[in-house]
């Protein structure tokens, strides 16, 4: 495992693989490592030769400065977890910010077509923008063929595979399923900050989306809507952000199902400050 925290270092190192024709995967993280972003490695390390991972928590594509400044950084421990996988041929690179934005914090604008605008880009203005510009600058650098993004993020992986296509030599996106707790929660770095009440009842979430694909079968979308809201209305640890019923191409919410047509559910809610997302394929 090699580990380089500047971009003027990993370029070389990359071009090398490349040249003799080793194909390269990328596993881009914020870092505090679980097993979601192993599951992540784990596919890339059987796809593809060599796998970059970046541990990088992305100051543009947060809207909240708190989130930003409690978000948890733990590069020792991540470092050991992927050690723990004994693969010789991953390669982390963990930046500063100054590697990546020089002295000019700031993010590009991008036309995703649409996708942008909808459910997270609605309650984070200017996230998608964010992480446009950290995967392009990623992807520039890394020149991946193929990059590995959780269903869990099911927003940022469409809009992540409409960069790929819209940039030079964008790589193949592989959208991988959400790791869970046993108790259903999907996991995230966010969870290390729920205490052990808010963590044990987490499991509310995927409940919701598991009713929700349940009602789905006989139920309108408006009181499917209707009755995920009444169930967290009388909630004492989880308040509702947004539960949408969505296009699974477009992302455009849904009002009546059409036939042949693809559909998902979408959740965030709000542990005190602590934001946590999820999502279900409805059939
Ligand atoms: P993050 O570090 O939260 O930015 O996540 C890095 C990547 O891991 C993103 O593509 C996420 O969608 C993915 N990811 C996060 N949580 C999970 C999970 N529970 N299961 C699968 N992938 C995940």
């Amino acid at each position: 495992m090699q580990v380089f925290t500047v971009k003027s270092a990993l370029r070389p190192a990359l071009s090398e693989l490349q040249s003799s024709q080793k194909s390269i995967g990328f596993v881009p993280t914020m870092g505090a490592l679980h097993d979601g972003h192993l599951s992540l490695v784990k596919r890339s390390l059987s796809v593809t030769d060599f796998t970059v991972v970046s541990i990088f928590v992305n100051p543009t594509q947060f809207n909240n400065a708190s989130d930003l400044s409690n978000y948890p950084r733990t590069l020792e421990r991540d470092l050991e977890k992927l050690q723990s996988l004994h693969a010789d041929n991953i390669i982390i690179y963990a930046p500063e910010i100054s590697d990546v934005y020089g002295l000019d914090v700031e993010s590009q604008s991008f036309d995703f077509g649409g996708l942008e605008n909808q459910m997270e880009g609605k309650f984070r203005p200017g996230h998608f923008n964010g992480v446009g510009t950290i995967v392009k600058f990623l992807f520039d650098l890394i020149q991946p063929k193929v990059a590995f993004f959780g269903e869990k993020d099911f927003q940022q992986a469409l809009i992540v595979k409409k960069l790929a296509s819209i940039i030079k030599n964008g790589p193949v996106v592989e959208i991988v399923p959400i790791f869970r707790e046993q108790n259903g929660l999907a996991m995230s770095s966010r969870n290390e900050r729920l205490t052990t009440e808010q963590r044990n009842e987490a499991f509310v979430i995927y409940e919701s989306l598991q009713r929700a694909k349940k009602l789905f079968e006989s139920e309108s979308i408006a009181s499917i809507k209707e009755a995920i809201s009444a169930q967290f209305q009388s909630h004492a640890l989880f308040k509702l952000e947004y539960f949408e019923i969505a296009d699974s191409e477009t992302l455009i919410p849904a009002t009546n199902c059409e036939a042949g047509k693809r559909y998902r559910a979408f959740i965030a809610v709000f542990a005190n400050d602590i934001r946590l997302i999820d999502t279900i394929s409805l059939n």
